[in-house]
């Protein structure tokens, strides 16, 4: 890992990099290692197609280049939802990303876990951990040591607040958050200065220990947003997030993980500019 120049924070993206010679996996690891950056998130929001001969493949390309992979699982994933074919399908979204990542080395897994739809925050949360629970023990049964980390997410429609998922993960073991600090800044309209960056670390140690700091997934990308929360991702010039600060505050709490840029449309200009910034702060 190049954790050592960035004191145990890996900077990458969100898929494939936009410079990468082609749009596969392996082409995508070979342009983050050539640019320099730490990590990358295989992106399977339309399902999970990657073959295990390929999977097999990325994880010796990525131990190769010292480059750290997660994986993001389909964006059709609701544990709440009403019809039970759909929570069960859910559920094997789940652990089809779980599956093919642990055979390439990933480390850790996200997805945004379900919809509140009619349902009270509390009625929504029961549900996802009893869903989350069994997720995690049939991993567990197959040997597969992947973290799951469901996300923190965008929209106030969405299951998945900064508490909901501190709370998840103090209860279900081997369950972390994936922490998006723009979803949280767009979702809350707050979250955006030195002192809430701050807090948030301070919540994640209070909850998780000193282990929440030291294996982080988050996510930190330009983002455009309304009274319903996230609308985009833009580049984080054009957006008002104070990524600067969330740096500082990261660099402070000496938070150890990974930081997946979803910036749009060049996400990899933005992991390099994170990674940049993040190395100059004194
Ligand atoms: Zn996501």
């Amino acid at each position: 890992m190049n954790s050592g120049k960035t004191g145990g924070l890996l900077f990458g993206t969100g898929g494939v990099p936009v410079s990468a010679e082609s749009r596969s996996t392996e082409a995508g690891i070979e342009r983050i290692a050539e640019l320099g950056l730490g990590c990358m998130e295989v992106e399977f929001v339309q399902g999970v197609k990657m073959r295990p001969e390929v999977a097999a493949a990325v994880g010796e390309l990525a131990a190769r280049k010292k480059i750290a992979l997660t994986a993001h699982g389909p964006y059709a994933i609701n544990l709440n939802a009403v019809e039970p074919q759909k929570v069960h399908m859910s559920k094997e979204r789940i652990l089809q990303t779980a599956r093919i990542a642990a055979l390439f080395g990933a480390r850790s897994i996200t997805f945004h876990a379900a919809f509140y739809l009619k349902d009270s925050p509390a009625q929504t949360y029961a549900v996802v951990r009893k869903h989350l629970q069994e997720v995690v023990n049939t991993l567990r049964k197959e040997g597969n040591k992947v973290t799951i980390s469901p996300e923190v997410t965008g929209k106030p429609s969405q299951f998945g607040t900064l508490e909901e998922l501190l709370r998840l993960s103090s209860e279900i073991e081997g369950v972390m958050p994936c922490i998006d600090f723009s979803h949280w800044h767009a979702r809350t309209g707050r979250a955006n200065s030195y002192q809430e960056f701050l807090a948030v670390l301070d919540m994640v140690e209070k909850k998780l220990g000193r282990r929440g700091l030291d294996n982080m997934h988050m996510h930190l990308s330009g983002i455009a947003y309304g009274n319903k929360g996230e609308l985009r991702h833009l580049m984080l010039a054009e957006s008002d997030l104070h990524y600067t600060e969330l740096l500082k505050a990261l660099k402070e709490r000496r938070a150890k993980g990974i930081v997946i840029c979803e910036s749009a449309p060049y996400l990899e200009d933005d992991a390099l500019l994170l990674q940049r910034t993040y190395r100059e702060l004194p």
